[in-house]
Order: C-alpha cells, then structure tokens, then sequence
C-alpha cells in the first residue's frame, strides 16, 4: 500500500472539509505525505500545511488546474509547485474568473428546463464563491430532490449533451504546464482514464496524441493509481508511463465522505516498472 495521497480537496474548490478537517483525515488513514489539490486555488495550502506539520507529515504544495484541449476538458496536476509564483498566482485568477458567469450561464440553462433558483443554491455550498463549479450545482439538486446523489445529478444534468451543461474556455494546456514547471513544480496529466469513457471519450489514438504533446510541452508525470481507475486500468496508464517516459503520481482525488469513489491514503502500489513522481522531488533534496 502507498503511504503517498497526492491528490485530493477541500472544501476552497469543490470538497467538503475544511483543508485541516482533510489533513487529519488523511493522517488518521495513514498518509505520511500528501499533497492538497484544490481545482484553480491555492488558498487552502497555509491551512493544510501547518495541520500537517501538527502530525509530522510530509506537505506538498498542489493545485489541479482546469484544461481545455480540442474538445475535451483536462486536469493537471502540479505538484511541489511554489505558491507565490506570480506566473501561477495570475494565470489560476484568470482560470478563476470565468467561473461566475459559467454558473449563470448553468442556472439559466436548468431553469429553461424547469428548475428554477438554482444559482442562489449552488452559490450556498461553494466554501469559495470564486470556485463555484458542477459538484455545487450537483449537491444542490441533490437538496432539492431532483435526484438521489451528486453522481446522478452529473449523468442527468451536468455533463455535455445534458440540460445543464454549458461549454467553457479553460486554460491552454501549454500555458498550464508553465506556470507548473515554472514554479518549481511536476505537472501530472490527473485522471487519465477519465477521458477515455462516456459518450466524448477519446479514442487510444489521441491519447496517445495528448502524451506526445504533453510531453513537448513539459509534462513529466501521469496519475496511474487514482480513484477513479480501475485495477486494469492502474496496468494500462502504467504501460503508457513507460512508453512516454513519465513518472507515474498516485492520489484519492477524495472530495468528501459520502461523495468519493476513495477515501484518503491506503492506494494500492503501482505496477511493478513504475517509477513514483516523488522520486523528482525527493532527488533534489538530496542532492541541495
Ligand atoms: P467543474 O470544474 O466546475 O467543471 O467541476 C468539475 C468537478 O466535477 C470534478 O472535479 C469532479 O469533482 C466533478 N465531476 C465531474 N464529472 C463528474 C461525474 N460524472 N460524477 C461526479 N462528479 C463529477
Ligand atoms: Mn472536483
Ligand atoms: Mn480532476
Ligand atoms: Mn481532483
């Protein structure tokens, strides 16, 4: 089992515990190095980091930053980044800022199919008004009985092709990867199996066509144990990993205790051949 959760967030984007609620969670569960991983924001790492230093664990700055690619919307991860760096404080603000009209934009939408005053409930469960995203929305409609959970709500309501989905520019996957390595950080394509499903999945081709570029731009790590794979797909991004020379990263991408696939800590190891994304890090504290 790794003792590693590099990925996961709290309720300053779309999680539901306080950033140090989170941290003792993770060390209640045996995690000895963890890294926050808000969408878009950095405002919960002060919090996780001195909670963190109160059970000598190992804090690790993150952010996951919104992507768009052709047609698909990514998310990538940095880690060990350096959360003053005014590249990356600037480019998450401008990320940031689309995100209040969108909201409007999804609540209008949803009202034209019949329900009404949802802005004003989403906006109730965003910790963080400047983050307000999809998993509001969803826990709102959950409240007010439209389905029974939040993954629901998203195959019904939230996803492209449904009534309240509504299209949105992210940030450029080269600017992303920047501000990332430009910092300090590794830039971790997150999820990688997620683009993969659904009705808009990407076929095998393009993904290997994302790696290439991903790889140009400066990315040098995929997540190959998250919670959202599958055991044969921890095998897969493993076997992608080696073929593009990327560092594999592991992490729950734990939002809240009734809502994620995983909870906190306990992943399994990686695939015999991979090499941990810890090993970038790790390496130049040795050698400084
Ligand atoms: P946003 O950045 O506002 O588009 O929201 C994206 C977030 O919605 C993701 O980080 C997940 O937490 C959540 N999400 C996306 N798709 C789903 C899904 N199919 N089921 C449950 N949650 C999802
Ligand atoms: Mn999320
Ligand atoms: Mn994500
Ligand atoms: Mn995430």
């Amino acid at each position: 089992m790794l003792d590693y959760d590099l990925h996961c967030h709290s309720n300053i984007s779309d999680g539901t515990l306080t950033p140090t609620e989170l941290v003792n969670r993770a060390a209640e569960r045996g995690v000895k190095v963890m890294a926050l991983t808000d969408h878009d924001d950095m405002d919960g790492l002060d919090e996780a980091r001195a909670a963190a230093a109160q059970h000598s664990m190992t804090f690790i700055n993150g952010v996951e930053v919104s992507v768009s690619w052709r047609t698909h919307t990514l998310h990538i991860v940095g880690l060990n980044i350096a959360p003053a760096y005014p590249p990356l404080v600037e480019g998450l603000r401008s990320v940031r800022s689309g995100r209040g009209e969108r909201a409007r934009k999804m609540s209008d939408a949803l009202a034209k199919a019949g329900i009404g005053g949802v802005l004003e409930g989403a906006y109730h469960y965003a910790g963080n008004p400047n983050m307000i995203g999809r998993t509001h929305f969803a826990r709102y409609l959950v409240e007010a009985g439209h389905c029974k959970d939040v993954k629901s709500v998203f195959n019904r309501y939230l996803v492209k092709g449904k009534p309240g989905y509504v299209p949105h520019q992210w940030a450029v996957l080269a600017d992303a990867i920047s501000w990332i390595r430009g910092s300090g950080g590794v830039a971790v394509l997150a999820h990688p199996g997620r683009y993969m499903t659904g009705r808009d999945g990407m076929g095998k081709k393009t993904m290997q066509e994302l790696l290439t570029e991903f790889v140009e731009l400066g990315g040098q790590a995929l997540e190959v144990v998250t919670g959202s794979h599958t055991p044969e797909q921890y095998a897969e991004f493993a076997r992608y990993a080696e073929e593009f020379n990327l560092l594999a990263s592991c992490g729950s991408d734990f939002h809240g205790p009734s809502e994620s696939y995983r909870d906190m800590g306990r992943l399994p190891d990686f695939p015999l051949g991979c090499r941990p994304v810890w090993e970038a890090w790790e390496a130049a504290v040795k050698v400084a």
